[in-house]
């Protein structure tokens, strides 16, 4: 352990597990620890740095930025945000946009705009049904819709207003439909969740019971969005439109920003309604900008549709290879590799020590979901090192 370890563990609160590393630099898709190891990062920030670390198009967005204007309180128009809000919504099927702060918080936004919409046009419905195994953030009320027994046991009495169903089964939304619901919210895959993708007709037969009931379809795509699956936003490849979508982790190559996206009908909030001190912050704004500009001019959405192509090719070869690998899972490059027992923690911990980054999601998962603009190379040499790790951990 080195100095920091002993301090953090001195002066924070309990609540993260880390990894024994302390990352003091970054570049693209590689990070350096204390000691000058160097790892291939396919965690990034928990799928949040969509252009690597430190990536030169960011990084002098946010310089010019910072030293021209910081913050100005959303009584007064900014430039940064008016233009971030045009590129998200020029590129999307929604109409209006609200900015935040994080992805918890862009779906608070998401369920308040829900209940306003079912105070005004379905007599009082307040209800949002979610789905078991899900996640959605951690105030109180995302808890409340985050279908995870272990998180909500420990908050109880738990806000008002969610339900929990089984994912994948259009049947178990219907059946918990009733007056009270103004909303379904589902993320079109589970993330955390451990990269659940839902049967081909699943998010369609959602969209049409939606339609028939007249609730609302709010998708959060805060880890799905952004180029993560391959498309720049998952929706786009199940053939249907929400009527509100919730975004954060990639949106500013690691800047903290969240956004939701309405269609016009959906858009029901009047002034005063709903607020932020920091959302929308020029800094953030600039970054999210650059980032999202850079994706679209370079091609990067079909980019990492065809890093992820490449990454699934080069895992089921491992899985032929190696009987412990069960499925491979995912889109673009939010990806998952299950095994048929526990080895997830020593799969990480043998990637780690050979200076590869990958996630636990599952006692015997592992998540993979390197930045948009990884190489070819650096995919191969990500599968080299997993290769390895596996021969070692089989034994
Ligand atoms: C990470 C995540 C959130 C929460 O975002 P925070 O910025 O940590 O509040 C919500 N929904 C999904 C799908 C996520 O992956």
């Amino acid at each position: 352990m080195d100095q920091w370890q002993e301090l953090e563990a001195k002066y924070f609160m309990r609540t993260f597990s880390r990894v024994p590393l302390t990352f003091v630099r970054g570049q693209g898709a590689h990070l350096w620890d204390a000691d000058g190891k160097e790892y291939l990062d396919f965690v990034s920030g928990w799928a949040v740095d969509s252009l690597g670390h430190c990536h030169p198009a960011v990084v002098k967005a946010v310089q010019e930025q910072v030293a021209t204007l910081i913050q100005t309180s959303n009584q007064y128009y900014t430039v940064p945000q008016v233009q971030l809000a045009e590129l998200l919504v020029k590129n999307s099927a929604l109409d209006r946009v609200f900015f935040c702060n994080s992805g918890a918080e862009a779906n608070e936004g998401a369920a308040k705009l829900a209940r306003r919409y079912g105070e005004q046009f379905l007599n009082g419905a307040y209800e949002i049904v979610t789905t078991l195994g899900s996640f959605h953030g951690r105030t109180l009320m995302m808890v409340a819709a985050t279908g995870q027994q272990r998180h909500q046991q420990l908050y109880a009495p738990l806000p008002n207003g969610f339900v929990n169903v089984a994912f994948n089964d259009i049947d178990a939304i219907r059946a918990a439909t009733t007056e009270r619901t103004c909303a379904v919210m589902l993320e079109p895959i589970q993330g955390e969740g451990g990269v659940n993708v839902p049967d081909a007709g699943y998010l369609k037969a959602v969209r049409e019971w939606c339609d028939e009931r007249g609730i609302l379809l709010i998708l959060d795509e805060i880890q799905t969005g952004i180029g993560r699956c391959g498309s720049l936003f998952a929706y786009q490849q199940f053939g249907i439109v929400p009527d509100i979508i919730t975004l954060a982790k990639g949106i500013a190559s690691g800047l903290p920003i969240g956004a939701f996206l309405a269609t016009e009908r959906a858009s029901v909030f009047q002034p005063g309604e709903h607020g932020s001190t920091f959302g929308g912050n020029p800094v953030m704004c600039a970054a999210a900008y650059a980032t999202l500009s850079y994706i679209l001019e370079q091609g990067l959405v079909a980019h990492a549709a065809a890093m992820g192509e490449r990454l699934v090719r080069g895992l089921l070869a491992l899985k032929t290879k190696y009987p412990v690998v069960g499925e491979v899972r995912g889109r673009g490059l939010l990806l998952a590799v299950e095994f048929d027992r526990e080895i997830g923690q020593d799969m990480l911990d043998g990637c780690l020590t050979a200076g590869l980054l990958v996630n636990r999601v599952k006692p015997n998962a592992i998540r993979l979901m390197p930045p948009l603009n990884v190489t070819p190379e650096e995919v191969d040499a990500g599968l080299a090192i997993l290769d390895r790790v596996l021969a070692e951990t089989t034994l």
